[in-house]
C-alpha cells in the first residue's frame, strides 16, 4: 500500500512520539513507523526514570539546555498526559576531599547551565533527607525527580494519536530513496511518500542515518544492568541516592520508582550488540556490591526482577563521548532532521529535543497552528489510585471494577479492558502491563498473566496463537499439549 504523510517519523520512542505530538499541534498530517508492537519497547522503557536537574552536562552543549527545560516542564506534562512524576529530589554522596571539589565543580556547572535549586550539605543533613544512607555529605538537587517512563512514552504516543497522527507499528523501515523532491520509504510491502522524515530511530539511528545519506557517525552501545527491589524497601528510599559523577558516567544508583519498588543500576558495558537484553547473575551480584557501599539494604530475596537498556552513544574517532546530534543537512538530504547519539538525558529532554527539531524545520518551512490540538490525554484513572469512596462510585458505574485481576497492583478488569481498546491498537501483554503495571507486583504476572491474555483473545477477537508477549513474534502459546 502507498501512504502520503506531510511528515514520517521513524521511530516511536519517547523522542519519535515527543516529536510526533509537537508536530500534531500544526495542520500537517504526520506518520510514525515503529518497528516493534509498542512504543516502549527499546530504551525509552528500559531507563533508570530519573528526571535531571541538567548539572552533570558540559555547558553550552544541547544535553545541558535541553535538559533544564525538560526539568522545568515536567510538571505540566505530568498533569496533560496523566503519567506520574514526583519532584523528590535526589543526592550525589561524597566522603573524601576529592568528591568534595568533584561535587563543587559539578554544582557550579549546574548554576551555569541554568539549573536551580542546588546545595552541598553536611552529613546530618543528608541524614535527615535520607536516613538509610551511607555518606559523609552530598550534593542536593531539589529540582531532580522520577517518573514512570513508560507512561510518559505512551502518554506522548496516544495524546498525538488522539490529535491526529498515524501510528504504523510493527513497520520497520528499510530503505529510504528521494524521488521528485519526495522522500520514498519503503517497510516490507508498504510504501510512505513523505515530505519530512525525522529519524528518532534510537539505537537504531545510524543506520537509517545512513539510509539517508548521511554517513560517517561511529554509535557505541553502552549496556547498562538493573536489579528491582520489592515494595517493601520503599521507605527506606526517598529519593534517588548517586555516587560521585565522572565526567562521562554517573555510575550506579539506587532509586525508588513512582510505585515504590527501587531500582538498582546501572553498570555500564560497551557492547555492538543493540538487542541482547539479558542479565548475567555475575553482573547481579556486582550491582547488589556496587550499591551497598552507598545503600546498604540490597538483599538477593528483595530482588524481584532484572532489566537492562543500552544507550547510544555518539562518539568522536578517539571515542569521547559528543553531545546530542540534532541537524538538517540540507546538502545531503533536504527536508529530514536527523538525531544521533540521544541518550540520557533523553528522557528528560524529550520535549524540548521535540521543539528543537520543529525550530529546525521552521528555519526552512512555514508550519500552520492548528486550533483543535487538544494537549490533555484522554486516559481514565486506574482502580489504584482512587480513594476507597471513589472505587465504590466507580464499581457502581462499571461492574467489572469489581472483578480484581492483578491482586499485587490492584489492577481490575475494567482497567485492563480500558488499556486494551488504547488508541495506538496494542495489544501485547507488556502493553497491558505498561499501561496498567499488572504482572508489575510481587508475583510479576504468575496469577494474572493468562487472564489477561484471555482478555486481549475477548476484546480483540485474536486468536490465542496470536496474542504476543513484547515483540513481533514472541507467540505466548506454541500450540496445543493435549488433545483432551
Ligand atoms: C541504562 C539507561 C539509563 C537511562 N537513564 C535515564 C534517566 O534516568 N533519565 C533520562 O533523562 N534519560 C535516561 N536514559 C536515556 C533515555 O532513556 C533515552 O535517551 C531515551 O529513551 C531515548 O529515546 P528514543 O526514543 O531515542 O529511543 P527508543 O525508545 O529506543 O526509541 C527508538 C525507537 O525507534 C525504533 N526503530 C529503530 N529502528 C527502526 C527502524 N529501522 N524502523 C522503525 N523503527 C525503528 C525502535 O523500535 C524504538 O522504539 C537512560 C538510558 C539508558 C539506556
Amino acid at each position: 500500500m502507498l501512504y502520503y504523510t506531510d511528515v514520517a517519523v521513524i521511530g516511536g520512542g519517547v523522542i519519535g512520539s515527543a516529536i510526533a505530538r509537537e508536530l500534531s499541534r500544526y495542520d500537517l498530517s504526520v506518520s510514525v513507523l515503529e518497528r516493534n508492537p509498542d512504543v516502549v519497547c527499546e530504551t525509552s522503557g528500559r531507563n533508570s526514570a530519573v528526571v535531571h536537574g541538567g548539572f552533570a552536562y558540559d555547558t553550552g552543549t544541547l544535553k545541558a539546555r535541553l535538559c533544564v527545560e525538560g526539568n522545568q516542564m515536567m510538571d505540566t506534562l505530568s498533569r496533560e498526559l496523566g503519567f506520574p512524576f514526583i519532584r523528590c529530589g535526589k543526592v550525589l554522596v561524597g566522603n573524601t576531599d576529592e568528591d568534595m571539589e568533584q561535587l563543587e565543580r559539578t554544582m557550579a556547572q549546574g548554576f551555569r547551565n541554568g539549573a536551580s535549586g542546588l546545595e552541598i550539605i553536611d552529613g546530618s543533613r543528608l541524614h535527615e533527607l535520607v536516613p538509610a544512607v551511607n555518606g559523609a555529605f552530598a550534593l542536593f538537587s531539589s529540582r531532580s525527580g522520577i517518573l514512570d517512563p513508560f507512561l510518559f512514552t505512551i502518554g506522548l504516543a496516544e495524546n498525538a494519536a488522539e490529535n491526529g497522527v498515524r501510528y504504523f507499528l510493527e513497520h520497520e523501515v528499510e530503505r529510504i530513496g528521494r524521488e521528485d523532491g519526495r522522500y520514498l520509504i519503503a517497510s516490507g510491502d508498504d510504501l510512505f511518500s513523505a515530505e519530512w522524515v525525522i529519524n528518532a530511530a534510537g539505537l537504531g539511528a545510524r543506520r537509517i542515518s545512513d539510509m539517508l545519506g548521511i554517513t560517517g557517525y561511529r554509535v557505541i552501545g553502552s549496556k547498562g544492568n538493573y536489579l528491582v527491589l520489592d515494595k517493601r524497601l520503599s521507605s527506606l528510599l526517598p529519593m534517588p541516592v548517586y555516587p560521585v559523577p565522572s565526567n562521562t558516567y554517573m555510575g550506579i544508583h539506587v532509586t525508588p520508582t513512582v510505585d515504590g519498588n527501587v531500582t538498582v543500576g546501572p553498570d555500564a558495558i560497551n557492547t555492538d550488540d543493540f538487542s541482547y537484553y539479558g542479565v548475567p547473575s555475575d553482573k547481579m551480584a556486582f550491582l547488589q556490591e556496587s550499591a551497598s557501599v552507598l545503600w546498604p539494604h540490597i538483599r538477593r530475596r528483595d530482588v524481584i526482577r532484572t532489566f537492562s537498556g543500552i544507550l547510544p552513544k555518539w562518539v568522536d574517532a578517539e571515542g569521547r563521548i559528543q553531545d546530542f546530534r540534532i541537524e538538517i543537512r540540507d546538502d545531503i538530504a533536504p527536508k529530514a532532521v536527523n538525531l544521533i547519539g540521544i541518550e540520557s538525558p533523553g528522557l528528560t529532554a524529550a520535549v524540548p529535543i521535540a521543539r528543537h527539531v520543529i525550530s529546525l524545520m521552521r528555519e526552512r518551512t512555514e508550519l500552520h497552528l492548528r486550533e483543535l490540538f487538544d494537549p490533555v490525554r484522554k486516559a481514565s484513572r486506574r482502580f489504584a489510585s482512587m480513594s476507597d469512596e471513589e472505587r465504590g462510585m466507580a464499581i457502581a458505574e462499571d461492574p467489572l471494577h469489581g472483578h480484581m485481576v492483578c491482586s499485587c497492583e490492584e489492577v481490575t478488569e475494567a482497567d485492563i479492558i480500558a488499556a486494551i481498546h488504547n488508541p495506538l491498537g496494542v495489544s501485547t501483554i507488556t502493553g497491558i502491563k505498561y499501561r496498567t503495571r499488572a504482572m508489575m507486583g510481587g508475583c510479576q504476572g504468575g496469577f494474572c498473566q493468562m487472564k489477561i491474555e484471555q482478555l486481549i483473545e475477548k476484546e480483540t477477537g485474536k486468536k490465542a496463537e496470536d496474542v504476543c508477549y513484547m515483540r513481533s513474534g514472541s507467540w505466548l502459546l506454541a500450540g496445543k499439549m493435549r488433545k483432551a
